[in-house]
């Protein structure tokens, strides 16, 4: 008799895409493509989530930041705000079942659009960060990079109370603040040689570093499988990993709540929660799960 298998719920076809996302994991070596989605249960909001955290406006672009110095007491200040999002979220139960199939070997590697540093609080080592990582900072002009942590201080001993109120706050650690808070904001330089300090993430408009492209094109190229985890595959940054897996035919398999544009690419789709889905597929490819019993 067959002993009833526990299911985080959704459609037919979802507990379909569940059966694809354990066979393929237990089959070893998948490359993981995290997004936005998969951080939102740690309390980061995602730019089109389902709290209705829709982001209002465009993230700056590099031209902006670069090119005025009200743009980046703008950027700076809003962030300001925003990083007690980003300092104080936890990796959640997505996180951990991820660093828990990479430490058994089914992950082979993990590729992140999320600049929230997450999958290092999980303990997964040499996660590639496509777009950078917010907890780091660079100078523009002495290429000297620098911890947040350290220029937090910084900030914090310039603009005593600056973010006592409450905030909305983007996944890029952006917050929503009035121009009027912003005028008042005081930008910290760089402390060996006072240029400007960007955060070490990739802005719009800017290019991904060809080298971590490079990377990024040789683990797909090495992967039995890619899984996208909480991306709608909006930018082109992840979507060409998607395009570039199903041109070598490698299966790709979907988790996102909302339709993606890599869906038509997909072998599979789950749209549920990632915590449940991630807990469970691990939960099922460490029982030693095969084969499809219980397929509708
Ligand atoms: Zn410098």
């Amino acid at each position: 008799m067959g002993v009833p298998v526990a299911s985080p719920g959704g459609t037919a076809a979802d507990a379909v895409g569940l059966e694809v996302l354990v066979r393929l994991l237990a089959g070893r070596g998948v490359v993981v493509l995290s997004g936005a989605g998969l951080s939102t249960e740690s309390g980061i909001p995602d730019y089109r989530g389902e709290t209705g955290s829709r982001r209002r406006g465009v993230p700056m672009t590099y031209q902006e930041f670069t090119g005025s110095e009200a743009a980046r007491r703008r950027y700076w200040a809003r962030s300001h705000v925003g990083w007690r999002t980003i300092a104080g979220a936890e990796p959640n139960a997505g996180h951990r079942a991820v660093e828990q199939l990479r430490r058994s070997g089914h992950v082979s590697a993990v590729i992140t659009q999320n600049v929230d540093g997450l999958h290092r609080a999980a303990g997964t080592r040499g996660a590639v960060e496509l777009h950078g990582a917010l907890h780091r900072v660079v100078c523009l002009a002495c290429r000297r990079t620098g911890s947040r942590e350290e220029l937090d201080r910084r900030l914090e001993e310039l603009n005593g109370g600056f973010r006592d109120g409450p905030a909305r706050v983007n996944p890029d650690g952006d917050a929503e603040l009035s121009q009027e808070l912003v005028d008042g904001f005081r930008v910290a330089p760089c402390a060996a040689c006072g240029g400007v300090l960007k955060p070490d993430v990739v802005f719009f408009g800017e290019s991904v570093p060809r080298p971590r492209v490079q990377r990024c094109y040789e683990l797909v190229d090495a992967a039995q499988a890619l899984v996208v985890l909480g991306s709608s595959l909006t930018v082109m940054s992840g979507l060409r990993f998607v395009r570039h897996a199903a041109r070598a035919g490698t299966p790709v398999v979907i988790v996102n709540q909302g339709a993606t544009r890599g869906d038509e690419l997909a072998a599979a789709r789950v749209a549920l929660p990632l915590g449940a889905v991630l807990t469970e597929a691990a939960r099922r490819v460490r029982a030693g799960w095969r084969g499809y019993a219980g397929t509708p």
